[in-house]
């Protein structure tokens, strides 16, 4: 069943072009992807069939090429990479093409990854001109003796290490200037979790965490941050235990009100109790995001993966853009709560 399955996928997206495999495991255990798109006041009743459709395509679009990866060997590094850049490239998500307004007019990006063998990270924060920033991030961490990279300097870094850019204009997407302009109008120098009004969404960052044969696990963010946003503001998903964290028993990916995930240190947090208390992952991602944050105020959910492959999708918002293959090659897309 799983050999034929496999084999589908294979053939079907056999043009999907891989990234360079260069972590290739080769021991042969179990594989997992689970992806978000972001989290928040997502409801059936404002969404259109049309809407809905083009989400579950680009989630599924973006889990099966990182699925894709794993299956054929490769890394979950290289599967985390895949699957983010595809949501990155599409308009729909708050990350690289479809990301959010600054006060002033401009794309401002934020990135990180995290390997959970040798605890190497990589993240970049408010650049750009970066097409995809999750593969800046990845360069830090590979080709660098640092973790995170800013502004000017990180753009620098990716000129030197031929890391795609391309012009500003690249992030303008009409969606998200009139986001900007509602922001605006209602209240001058706020910054605003992105909200289209029509729709009544909230959120729209990106994330992944994979598990390779070989048994490592990574986790990814990407995001555009919130609308409105000033004084350079940086939110979670490029800080290391915020947005993003993993080790070699789990990976965690983080999506919603930035300021509260800083500081409840959230993807760190769930990792820590699993490692200190032998919470499960889906008990430690409970107590955080539906009670600690929840307390605190803060909105949002996580995803994640163990070491055995047992997913973890878990908010406290009305939903969260979601995918996910398990270890039995079982696929889940969904976007409000069951
Ligand atoms: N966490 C992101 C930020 O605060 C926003 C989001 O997840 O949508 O920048």
């Amino acid at each position: 069943m799983r050999i034929i399955q496999y084999v589908c996928l294979s053939l079907f997206f056999i043009s999907i072009p891989l990234l360079a495999e260069s972590e290739a495991p080769t021991d042969k255990g179990p594989v997992a992807i689970v992806i978000h798109g972001g989290a928040g006041t997502i409801l059936k009743e404002n969404m259109t069939a049309n809407l809905e459709e083009q989400y579950k395509a680009a989630l599924k679009e973006a889990l099966i090429a990182g699925y894709h990866v794993l299956i054929n060997n490769g890394s979950s590094t290289d599967a985390v990479k895949t699957a983010i850049v595809i949501l990155e490239d599409s308009p729909l998500f708050n990350a690289g093409k479809g990301s959010v307004f600054t006060h002033d007019e401009k794309n401002s990006l934020d990135a990180s990854i995290m390997v959970g063998n040798d605890l190497s990270a990589g993240a970049v924060a408010g650049v750009e001109v970066i097409k995809n920033p999750i593969l800046l991030a990845d360069k830090v961490r590979t080709d660098s003796v640092h973790v995170m990279m800013s502004g000017k300097g990180a753009e620098e870094f990716a000129q030197a290490n031929e890391i795609q850019k391309v012009d500003s204009k690249y992030f303008y997407t009409k969606r998200r200037w009139i986001m900007l302009q509602k922001a605006k109008s209602k209240d001058e120098g706020k910054a605003f979790i992105p909200t289209d009004e029509a729709n009544n969404f909230k959120f729209g960052t990106v994330g992944a965490v994979a598990l390779d044969h070989s048994g490592l696990i990574t986790a990814g963010t990407s995001t555009g941050g919130m609308t409105n946003k000033r004084y350079g503001r940086i939110g979670d998903s490029p800080i290391i235990g915020a947005g993003t964290y993993a080790n070699k028993n789990c990976g965690i990916s983080a999506t919603g009100h930035g300021e509260y995930f800083i500081r409840a240190a959230v993807t760190h947090d769930i990792c820590a109790l699993m490692e200190y208390k032998g919470l499960s992952i889906n008990q430690a991602a409970d107590h955080v995001i539906n009670e600690k944050l929840k307390a605190m105020g803060g909105d949002g959910g996580v995803i994640g993966l163990d070491a055995n492959g047992e997913v973890m999708m878990t908010f406290n918002t009305a939903g969260m853009y979601r995918a996910s293959i398990d270890t039995s090659g079982n696929i889940s897309i969904k976007i409000f709560k069951d």
